[in-house]
């Protein structure tokens, strides 16, 4: 194909540059979602992570949690902001993987401990990226970056109904119906040990979901660990109008999988959403397995089920079509 005229007549010009804007891969326009689970192309027990990244090449980590191997980890790359729904191990990272596709898929290999610095927080300070969290967390994370020599400052707050922009991307935070204790393992030393000796956590506020705002359009609503809230209508879908949303399926900890399509289906009816926290293995070869939790959600959602299969990237439209990947 010739993608140069000089002599040509203004029309052709004009149909070359037209034939050219609509043969143009849209991907410039898309979020790219590309999971980090615990096992290559899975959807697997712990897994949580996500990194979302803007048009604008702005890259958030969202509840790095226990698959992520530390702030070394190849799959990461560069991290503006890292996000933190709420304090519990899962979540924050209280231990991780060695290595991707350690153990199995129902059983990861988890056993390098983070505590009590957490994995977020370990990421956020090698990859100089901000923390970006609601309640009380922030205080939390900016002690312990001071502790380890990094910038308290770059622990940031957004609670709900405000915002803060990094990069092109809008981000709030939402109500999430859960709890949101810190363990003492997180806190160390002598007020670590009274707390678990006492049965008692520490109090960091509510915990949170997400709603992101890209530089597309896109809205995406992050459910973190939550039962059905009457937020997910008023705020998430009516305010927000969130298009794609990744929602915890998981039961027991958080919504099920039927409770977690009432959500979807009911409440914000989004164009797609991405299933998470399954606490279970979701698929084999990438494939999910019948009778799991994830299928039973598939199956009752009444919009698109996208798997986020670990290192697979998802390109998503304005609209939370998506359009790769998929
Ligand atoms: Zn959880």
């Amino acid at each position: 194909m010739r993608l140069t005229q000089p002599f040509s007549p203004g029309w052709a010009t004009l149909a070359t540059s037209l034939f050219l804007t609509a043969a143009l891969p849209a991907s410039a326009e898309n979020v790219k979602i590309t999971p980090l689970g615990s096992h290559d192309g899975e959807l697997c027990r712990f897994d949580r992570a996500l990194i979302l990244e803007d048009p604008d090449g702005t890259r958030l980590l969202y509840d790095a949690g226990r698959t992520v191997t530390g702030p070394e980890d190849p799959r990461l790359g560069k991290i503006d902001a890292v996000l933190v729904s709420h304090m519990h191990g899962d979540h924050v990272g209280d231990r991780h993987i060695a290595r991707v596709n350690a153990g199995e898929c129902g059983k990861p290999d988890t056993s390098v401990v983070s505590a009590p610095n957490t994995n977020s927080v370990d990421i956020a300070l090698a990859k100089g990226a901000k923390i970006v969290t609601g309640s009380e967390m922030p205080r939390f994370f900016a002690g312990k970056l001071q502790a380890l020599g990094g910038d308290p400052g770059a622990s940031q707050l957004v609670r709900f109904g405000g915002s803060r922009m990094v990069g092109g991307v809008s981000i709030t935070t939402v109500p999430a119906v859960h709890s949101n204790g810190v363990v003492g393992a997180l806190i160390g030393g002598k007020l670590g040990d009274m707390l678990d000796t006492a049965g008692l956590t520490a109090y960091v506020g509510p915990p949170t979901g997400y709603v992101l705002t890209f530089s597309n359009g896109l809205v995406v609503y992050l459910s973190g660990d939550t039962g059905i809230t009457a937020e997910q209508d008023s705020v998430v879908r009516r305010h927000y109008g969130a298009k794609l949303v990744v929602m915890n399926i998981g039961d027991t900890f958080t919504t099920g999988p039927k409770e977690a399509a009432y959500v979807v289906n009911d409440l914000i009816k989004p164009a797609a959403v991405i299933a998470s926290h399954a606490n279970e293995a979701a698929t084999e070869d990438g494939k999910v397995i019948a009778g799991t939790k994830t299928d039973t959600f598939i199956k009752a959602s009444a919009v698109p089920v996208h798997l986020p299969l670990s290192g697979h990237t998802m390109d998503f439209d304005s609209e939370g079509t998506c359009v790769r990947g998929c």
